[in-house]
């Protein structure tokens, strides 16, 4: 953690207790899309295109796009036989097809646990389920999980929209979601998909991932002492959205910022403990800005509530794993 006792007191010097979210900050999903991206530069050289923002912050991708990234939103602005990179959230098989098509040299970044929900739905659409998405509509992982069986699945994001669905669904309805769903919410629309379907079939495990849980869960532990809470992550972020969400739900003031900057003096008015966590997409750097701009304003003092250690890991994809090595810092050597 940044050392905040060297920085000049610009603000109102009153003494601020930090309460530092753990688990907050990088997923594996997007240290490994991050990683592909960084190796793919590295093995094939600039420029190396990736199909939608690689993971939805913009400071990783402003670092990728300074590197030698080319970020598009379609498949139809990268070149025949040039590299693209698949995003953290995935895609449909139109797009997959596509790229074949185009002969592209695709290297996936589709989070393995978004594939799963991708394999689900192809299995529970094959035995002739209703397949019933629980999401935000127009999100990317969305629409390429709804991509995998199109003429099978619907789409619902609310208790009412699930009960409305009596009418418009038959024979045996099973139901899927989006990875990045706060916890809550989605048990109650899972409850209403229930009372209107009582053989809903589930998927074999939770869709919604293990960061997505924890990052809510270590926002729970400490949302109560805090008069303010700072969820660092892009507007486009799901999992950062739900997170101010929920703070807002248990009574919290809080916001969204990208980076230290974004912090408004009046925000700190009268606010003696802030909270701070941050989504799975915005980079652990970032935290360390933030305290230290905190710090700015006035002592801070820093706690930490971890409540869970994440071990989880994902393999890369055969194109890049070559046998480039992580240095001890983290970065590819
Ligand atoms: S938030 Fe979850 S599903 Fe999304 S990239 Fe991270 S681990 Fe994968």
């Amino acid at each position: 953690m940044a050392d905040v006792s060297s920085y000049e007191h610009t603000g109102d010097g009153v003494e601020r207790r930090v309460l530092l979210a753990g688990p907050r900050s990088f997923c594996a999903g997007v240290e490994r899309a991050i990683e592909i991206v960084e190796r793919a530069l590295e093995q094939r050289g600039a420029p190396v295109y990736v199909r939608k923002q690689i993971v939805h912050n913009v400071t990783v991708v402003d670092d990728l796009a300074g590197r030698g990234a080319v970020f598009v939103e379609e498949l139809d602005e990268v070149p025949d036989r040039a590299t693209v990179v698949f995003s953290a959230h995935g895609v449909s098989p139109a797009v997959r097809q596509e790229a074949d098509r185009r002969g592209l040299d695709v290297i996936d970044g589709t989070c393995p646990l978004v594939a799963k929900v991708h394999a689900e739905a192809r299995r529970f659409a094959a035995r002739g389920d209703t397949v019933v998405l629980v999401g935000h509509a127009g999100h990317e992982e969305v629409e390429g999980t709804l991509g995998e069986a199109p003429e099978s699945m619907v789409l619902v994001s609310t208790p009412d929209e699930a009960r409305e669905l009596s009418t418009a669904v038959g024979g045996q309805v099973s139901y899927l979601t989006q990875t990045t769903l706060a916890v809550d919410e989605t048990a109650e629309v899972v409850g209403a998909l229930k009372e209107k379907f009582p053989l809903l079939q589930e998927p074999p495990s939770d869709d919604i991932c293990y960061a997505t849980t924890n990052r809510q869960a270590a926002l729970k532990a400490i949302v109560a002492e805090s008069d303010l809470v700072l969820v660092i992550g892009s507007e486009n972020s799901s999992n950062s959205v739900r997170l101010v969400e929920l703070a807002h739900r248990e009574g919290t003031r809080a916001e969204l910022i990208d980076r230290a900057g974004d912090i408004r003096p009046e925000w700190l008015a009268g606010v003696r403990t802030v909270g701070l966590t941050a989504g799975a997409s915005a980079p652990p750097a970032l935290v360390t800005e933030v305290v230290t701009r905190l710090g700015a304003f006035g002592p801070v003092r820093v706690e930490e509530r971890e409540i869970a250690r994440e071990t989880v890991r994902f393999d890369l994809p055969s194109p890049v794993r070559g046998d480039t090595r992580r240095t001890a810092d983290g970065r590819s050597s």
